[in-house]
This record gives structure tokens, C-alpha cells and sequence, in this order.
């Protein structure tokens, strides 16, 4: 798929508000500094369509953009802020949870995850989270440019261990680059693929 048009809908803090769920729904979520704004600027071709790095603890905004007027890309707030416990819903507020509970039309959700880092326990609760309420998601790895090419292969493997202390099979992922664009592709087509409803 190529994105032609990419266009700002709406910016809200209430899931209520959000654009009627019309059209198929992509969602980005991950910790602040993943990467997220880099990653969606990257996909939709353009510069500054999500605002690159606020400040932590800024509003907790839900993001709505309309790319080639047949589905919406949605930039979810970053989570991480707060202190992370046992509980699966700790660390994130509750517009997150919210708005995937309740949006009807999500067909999936991209976790970014750092492919530089260890899997960090915040992103597999919410992962395991996702998975408790039969939420589709798949994670990215972002900022591959940042590693070796065998760097990025043994954190890849050593994820994939991790996860699979939990979980009995590795969820879908797709690595990526904002500054190679590395993974555009790769992304845009799983959209294509599963944008049919
Ligand atoms: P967000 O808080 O998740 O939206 O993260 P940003 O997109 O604002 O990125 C956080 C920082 O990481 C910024 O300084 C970006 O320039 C940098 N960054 C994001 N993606 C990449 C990438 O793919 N490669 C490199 N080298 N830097 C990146």
C-alpha cells in the first residue's frame, strides 16, 4: 500500500469523542521514546503528522488521522509514567485501556518495543493484558538502525525468549527504522492485508 493522503482528524482525551468507527482502525502504543511519532511520520511520508517527543506526563491525548481516506491511524498516548506493579493495567492510564476496550472498529494494535532493550515487564503486562481481553496486536521493534546487523538478530532472539516463558508462540513482528524506513513496507501491507471489514 502507498499513502497518498494522510490527514489530522482529531485530537481528544475522551474515547467518547473519538471519530465515528466507520473505517478500519490502526492503533501505535508503546513507552514514551519508543519512537512512536518517528515510526507514524515514517509511514504516512511526512515530516511533522505526529508531534515528535513531548514532554512525559503531557496530556494524554488519542490521536485520530485519516490515511487515504479508508482507514484510521491512531496515535495512542505513551505509556510508563507511573509506577508498575503486578497488576496487568498498572503504568498506563485509563484512556488507553479505555479506548481499546471499547473501540469496536481496532482491527490492530503495533506495541513498539526498543530493539535495543531487554523485554522490559511494562510491555509484557500490557501485551499479556491485550491477550487476556482477545485484543490483535503485533509488535514493532523500533531504532534498528541503531545496532549491528547481529546485534539486532541476538536481541531479536533473545525477545523472542522472553516472550516465550509466557507465551507459547512469538506474537507477529515487524522491525523497523524511522531513519531507514526500514519496515514501511512490511507494515503498510499487513494494514492492506487486514483492512477488509
Ligand atoms: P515517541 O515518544 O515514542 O513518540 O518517540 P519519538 O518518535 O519522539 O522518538 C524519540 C527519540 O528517538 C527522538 O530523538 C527520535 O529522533 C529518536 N528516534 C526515533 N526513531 C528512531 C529511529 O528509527 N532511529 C533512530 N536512530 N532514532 C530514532
Amino acid at each position: 500500500m502507498k499513502v497518498n493522503t494522510a490527514e489530522f482528524i482529531i485530537s481528544n482525551s475522551e474515547v467518547k469523542k473519538c471519530p465515528k468507527a466507520n473505517m478500519p482502525e490502526y492503533a501505535f502504543i508503546g513507552r514514551s521514546n519508543v519512537g512512536k511519532s518517528s515510526l507514524i511520520n515514517m509511514l504516512t511520508n511526512h515530516k511533522s503528522l505526529a508531534k515528535i517527543s513531548g514532554k512525559p506526563g503531557k496530556t494524554q491525548l488519542i490521536n485520530h488521522f485519516l490515511i487515504n481516506k479508508e482507514w484510521y491511524l491512531v496515535d495512542l498516548p505513551g505509556y510508563g509514567y507511573a509506577k508498575v506493579s503486578k497488576n496487568l493495567r498498572s503504568g498506563f492510564s485509563k484512556i488507553i485501556y479505555s479506548y481499546i476496550e471499547s473501540r469496536e472498529n481496532l482491527v490492530n494494535l503495533f506495541v513498539l518495543v526498543d530493539s535495543r532493550h531487554d523485554a522490559q515487564q511494562i510491555d509484557l503486562n500490557f501485551m499479556e493484558w491485550l491477550n487476556v481481553n482477545g485484543i490483535a496486536f503485533s509488535i514493532i521493534f523500533t531504532k534498528a538502525d541503531k545496532l549491528t546487523k547481529k546485534k539486532l538478530a541476538d536481541n531479536i532472539e533473545a525477545y523472542k525468549k522472553q516472550m516465550l516463558v509466557r507465551w507459547e508462540e512469538m506474537p507477529p513482528y515487524i522491525i523497523s527504522s524511522s531513519s531507514s524506513g526500514m519496515g514501511q513496507e512490511e507494515i503498510l501491507n499487513f494494514i492492506e492485508e487486514t483492512n477488509k471489514i
